[in-house]
């Protein structure tokens, strides 16, 4: 019989938003597959997980990725971590899924941490419609990206690094005047920072600052009719 898949979210941030059901995955396991052996190395130790680990990301060699299917087939069990927060969500996981269904492997979601989810609740924007939009691209692309978002009338979901955050701020202005806006910083830890307005407002507020560190999610709300 195939061995199962597990897509075990892991931490945003505080090492207390692990779930006792993930612990007992990652122990339970034959292999841990993480986006970096390196960085999660430091959550499997704080808890005392010794299951052999191997890495797998986006660019991973398909010879790499065959060996872990190859493992679900003997009927090994396998969990997927990123460096945090939900596998799939803007990280590594769905080309391996994709190959483990086809091999008719079970998939096993383990819920947890998110950071577009806590930060969209936190926020205040409407929450009935939404639709996650991830990182922007870089350079190529991006124009033609923020016109297509633009027409949507839901309540938006961005992720931002601290270098990009003010541009990214100021693009999306030009594109949503009148929508209301939250920046998110470094959820779950102890800097945690919500900065909610006008777009004006919070780019007034970052530009203020000498400089800006963490990590970010940027919340639209939806278009508020009267
Ligand atoms: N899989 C993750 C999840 O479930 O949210 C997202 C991984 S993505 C590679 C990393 C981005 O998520 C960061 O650049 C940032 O935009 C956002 N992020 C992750 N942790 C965060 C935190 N503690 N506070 C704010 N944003 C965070």
């Amino acid at each position: 019989m195939n061995g199962k898949l597990y897509l075990v979210a892991t931490p945003i941030g505080n090492l207390e938003d692990i779930t006792f059901r993930a612990v007992r995955t990652l122990k339970e396991v034959d292999l841990i597959a993480c986006e970096d052996t390196r960085k999660s190395g430091i959550l499997l130790k704080h808890f005392e997980i010794e299951t052999p680990k191997t890495s797998y990301h986006d660019f991973s060699k398909p010879e790499k990725v065959q060996r872990i299917i190859s493992l679900l087939e003997e009927g090994k069990s396998v969990a997927v971590i990123s460096d945090a927060g939900t596998p799939g969500i803007s990280d590594p996981a769905f080309r391996l899924v994709n190959l483990a269904l086809e091999a008719e492997v079970e998939i096993i979601p383990i819920p947890g941490a998110c950071a577009g989810i806590s930060a969209l609740v936190a926020s205040g924007a409407a929450t009935d419609k939404f639709s996650f939009e991830g990182f922007l691209p870089v350079k190529k692309g991006r124009q033609t990206r923020l016109k297509e978002v633009a027409k949507i009338e839901q309540t938006l979901i961005f992720y931002e690094s601290p270098h990009r955050i003010l541009k990214t701020l100021k693009e999306l202005s030009e594109y949503f005047p009148n929508r209301k806006v939250t920046a998110c910083r470094e959820l779950t830890k102890i800097y945690e920072e919500f900065v909610r307005g006008s777009f004006e407002e919070v780019i007034e507020d970052f530009k203020k600052r000498p400089s800006i560190k963490g990590e970010f999610v940027i919340i639209i709300d939806k278009i508020l009719k009267k």
